[in-house]
């Protein structure tokens, strides 16, 4: 019993309103969710993902304001492919063009893409593809409903050796090989297309990758419900990869290991979602905090920089000399 796509993807951010910014008024997704890392409640966790917040969709970020930019290498997801609606590549070449990106066209596995980095560094890619699982339309966002980011198409890493993370992949996550382009090697899983595929190359003389500012901390993969979690669970514990305990992230239970090439993956339930503790219609407007922090809500909230844009910019990459308090450093 294998996993069923990728879940979400976690990154490291530079400046919060600039990550916000970016996410939701150039590529157009949906914060649906405005919380704190739980061990570190000093930083926000965003999440950007489709209206609805559908598992898969989701792609979230720690932003860290002074943090030091990562270093890319083995062992560390080095690019997030997202997924784009077959026909829309030119429309968002000049979408990103428009917003001053350097946008690179380029091919993968017969699908078109279009290469290019966040505003803190992050590897990105858009990637055309159909067959998109679930996805419910952002109505009051910027991209018209037909081109919008449908979620995580997948994500590549760079290995030590690719064979012996392949290997994991097949026999505890349940992944099929699925050939090569270029240096790039395929897996995927659930019969493949957006949401179902990872890819490595072999990078032996690259330096470790080094977490920061602009690299991926870890890549969800979809459990349908507890006993899978545990299922799956067991089987990454018998290949010896040392999951942790499930720990209750309110949307969603997770279970954390290192893969054998040392990217940090998590097991999350697809349930119960982004709707369980605020209104659907309202997602991401408030400050959503785990309970033992409420006491807290006034000081967390007081330390936390500013979100909201400075009104009348419309550039969402100028506020960065909008004046906003230090993260305090806890935990
Ligand atoms: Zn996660």
């Amino acid at each position: 019993m294998g996993v069923h796509g990728i879940h979400h993807v976690t990154a490291i951010a530079g400046e919060a309103r600039e990550n916000l910014a970016f996410y939701t008024r150039v590529l157009g997704m949906r914060l649906v969710k405005r919380s704190v890392n739980q061990d570190d409640p000093g930083t926000y966790h965003l999440f950007y993902a489709d209206g609805a917040g559908h598992p898969g969709t989701d792609l979230t970020f720690f932003p860290w304001r002074n943090v030091k930019p990562g270093r890319k290498g083995w062992g560390l997801t080095t690019e997030v492919e997202l997924s784009i609606p077959v026909g829309t590549l030119d429309f968002w070449f000049d979408r990103l063009s428009s917003h001053s990106l350097d946008a690179r066209r380029s091919e993968r596995f017969g699908a078109g893409a279009l290469e290019f980095r966040d505003p803190h560094g992050l590897e990105l890619a858009l990637v055309e593809g159909d067959g998109w699982p679930e996805f419910e339309p952002w109505s009051e966002g910027p991209v018209e409903a037909d081109a919008q980011v449908r979620g995580i198409h997948g994500v590549r890493f760079w290995q030590h050796d690719p064979g012996e993370s392949g290997a994991f992949l097949e026999d505890v996550l349940g992944f099929a090989a699925a050939g090569s382009d270029g240096e790039w090697q395929r897996w995927d899983v659930d019969g493949g297309g957006p949401g179902r595929t990872v890819a490595m190359r072999a990078a032996p003389d690259a330096p470790r990758g080094v977490w920061g500012r602009g690299g991926v901390h870890h890549v969800a993969f979809r459990v349908s419900d507890d006993a899978h979690q545990q299922a799956v669970r067991r089987a990454v514990e018998v290949a010896g990869r040392s999951p942790t305990e499930v720990i209750d992230r309110f949307w969603f239970r997770s279970v954390y290991f290192p893969e054998p090439g040392g990217v940090l993956f998590e097991l999350a339930t697809d349930g119960p979602g982004f709707s369980v503790d605020e209104d659907p219609a309202h997602l991401g407007e408030s400050l959503i905090l785990p309970p033992w922090l409420e006491p807290y809500r006034a000081r967390i909230q007081a330390a936390l920089p500013a979100l909201e844009p400075v009104p009348g910019r419309q550039s969402p990459v100028s506020n960065a000399e909008a004046a906003e308090p230090q993260i305090p450093a806890e935990g």
